[in-house]
């Protein structure tokens, strides 16, 4: 029998050079061609984050996917962190710095109520900026990020040094 660990690693592709030269793309897609795993790893987010938050915010796109079967699972509310443009009014919104140029994300401005814990769910943790200012937009709603979980963590980028401020509660299924 696999560990969900192997499953993951067994079933994620790398893509050398893409999306441009030097980068190792984990394309994460193959995993929605398989159901039953798919609602393992749902499950593995549910255990780490029950009774744990109020609401599970997903980072634009790939942390939609398994952001709101989560969020159902745990029965609360799932908020789309998105690009910038791409909600209507009311939103509240945070830049952040690229390797070259910034990046802005923006969330409806009430929908994260005054002290709610927060879950911040993404598919790959990176450098960590974008789950970072997606954690200084949370703050700037009252709420507080209280776990951040990913599938996968580069680890050699230490994007967890950027996260730690916010949470020390940062679930990743694969390094
Ligand atoms: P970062 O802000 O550097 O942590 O980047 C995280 C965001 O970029 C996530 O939304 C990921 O989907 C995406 N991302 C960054 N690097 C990769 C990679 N090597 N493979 C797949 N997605 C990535």
């Amino acid at each position: 029998m696999s560990t969900l660990q192997e499953k993951i690693n067994q079933t994620i592709v790398d893509v050398n050079d893409f999306p441009k030269e030097g980068i190792v793309y984990k394309d994460i897609t193959p995993l929605f061609l398989n159901p039953e795993l798919s609602g393992e790893i749902v499950d593995a987010f549910v255990e780490k984050a029950k009774g744990k938050v109020d609401i599970v915010c997903g980072i634009e796109s790939r942390g939609f996917l398994y952001g709101i079967q989560i969020a159902q699972k745990l029965n609360v509310p799932f908020v789309l962190i998105r690009k910038a443009g791409k909600l209507p009014p009311p939103t509240i919104s945070e830049s952040y710095d690229l390797e070259y140029g910034q990046a802005t994300i923006e969330v409806n401005s009430n929908y994260i109520k005054d002290g709610a814990r927060v879950l911040i769910h993404d598919d790959v943790l990176a450098t960590g900026g974008t789950a970072e200012a997606c954690a200084k937009l949370v703050e700037k709603c009252g709420g507080k990020t209280t776990q951040f979980s990913f599938i996968v963590d580069l680890t050699f980028l230490n994007g967890k040094d950027k996260l730690t401020p916010f949470a020390t509660d940062i679930v990743t299924l694969i390094e």
